[in-house]
């Protein structure tokens, strides 16, 4: 930047530093165009971040933070442990070093991979108000998708703020006993906690919610676990996404079949609740988060 005064390049190198995430590794799905990367940030900590192609457009599902808190059985980034969250710029260096590599413009962008975002408050706020405002990405609020494991007095604060974001709360049990068993949080918000603040959710903002339901076989995927899961949902205007569950290092939960999961469907609508079960892209890489980092890591990087 030869062309500003010197003081002002002085006052910029004193105060200021650019956020960057440079590809450590990249991956690119032979099935389907899913590509992962695995991004360096400028402490050398490592993020995963992962770009799908649907009809409609490109979707980023970026990172919050570097690992997470919260601990979830089934899931690679819980397994890691936590070690620090991300500022804004550093998740909107994901979305910038991706559209940049693959010359695309991302449309949608989910907030589901690794970390709470919930657990990064202020940081997520300012990146959504970055990342949607006209002088930033201009991606509209309403292409943006927040996931949660249900931390219900954050999910008030954020009602508040009455974006139209989607919320997308992951449950992934309908009662205590078997949510507790797979996500520690539920010891502290409990399911009947968490649905009323997603029903005060929907009546504060607006917007109908989405719920994640990982299908693990034998845990949670029996025509009562659907019942119940409909018993729970009554009335609240909101989808569930069921998913069947990725199986990572450390942990022997399988997938449910697929009888089970059409079963679950078909069990939801008889409740009025629309369900669908999400495809899988980028089975081939490993797609679903903190996978590529765990990985790495234990190929010794860092
Ligand atoms: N911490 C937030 C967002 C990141 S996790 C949350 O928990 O919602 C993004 C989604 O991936 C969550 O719904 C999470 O439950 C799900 N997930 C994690 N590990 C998974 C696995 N092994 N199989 C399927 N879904 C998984
Ligand atoms: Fe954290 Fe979400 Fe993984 Fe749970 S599922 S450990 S909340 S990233």
């Amino acid at each position: 930047m030869k062309n500003l005064p010197k003081n002002l390049i002085d006052f910029l190198e004193g105060s200021c530093y650019i956020s960057v995430a440079n590809i450590e590794k990249k991956l690119v799905s032979r099935y389907d165009k899913t590509v992962k990367y695995l991004f360096r940030l400028n402490d050398w900590e490592y993020v995963e971040t992962v770009v799908m192609s649907y009809r409609h457009g490109y979707s980023i599902c970026v990172s919050t933070q570097v690992g997470c808190k919260m601990g979830c059985t089934f899931c690679a980034t819980g397994k890691s442990g936590f070690s620090r969250s991300l500022t804004a710029s550093e998740i909107l260096a994901q979305i910038e070093s991706a559209q940049k590599d693959l010359n695309i413009r991302i449309s949608n962008v989910v907030l589901m991979g690794m970390g709470e975002p919930l657990d990064n408050f202020d940081n997520v706020v300012r990146f959504i108000k970055l990342v949607s405002s006209e002088n930033g990405l201009n991606i509209g609020m309403r292409h943006i998708t927040l996931s949660t494991c249900g931390l219900v007095p954050k999910i008030y604060e954020l009602a508040e703020l009455k974006f139209p974001i989607t919320l997308s709360v992951s449950l992934h049990a309908p009662d205590n006993k078997t949510r507790s068993m797979t996500m520690p949080v539920n010891n502290r918000y409990p399911v009947e906690t968490l649905i009323k603040a997603c029903r005060d959710y929907f009546d504060i903002t607006g917007r109908r919610v989405s719920f994640e339901y990982a299908m693990i076989d034998g845990v949670n995927d029996s025509d009562n676990s659907a019942r119940k899961l409909g018993e729970l949902l009554r009335g609240l205007n909101c989808h569930v996404n069921l998913i069947p569950v990725n199986s990572v290092k450390g942990s022997d939960f399988k997938k449910s079949r697929l009888d089970r999961q059409k079963s679950f469907v078909e069990i939801l609508n008889k409740y009025h609740i629309t369900a669908t079960v999400r495809r899988t892209l980028g089975s081939d890489i490993n797609a679903s988060c903190g996978q590529l980092k765990r990985n790495h890591t234990q190929e010794g990087g860092k």
